[in-house]
């Protein structure tokens, strides 16, 4: 689960992401998220289960 500030292409924290490549941003570098993106991952956080194994 990414964390609320994490980068908005990838879910990559800010102090871990350097470049990275994804399907939909190609190489890119740390972006941050939309308003929108924070509110839904705070709330996907606030929902998640932890999985089993
Ligand atoms: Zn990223």
């Amino acid at each position: 689960m990414p964390a609320p500030s994490s980068c908005r292409y990838c879910g990559i924290g800010h102090s871990d992401h350097f470049e990275r490549w994804t399907t939909r941003a190609g190489w890119h570098q740390w972006t941050p998220p939309t308003q929108q993106q924070i509110k839904d991952r705070m709330l996907a956080r606030r929902f998640a289960r932890p999985t089993p194994g």
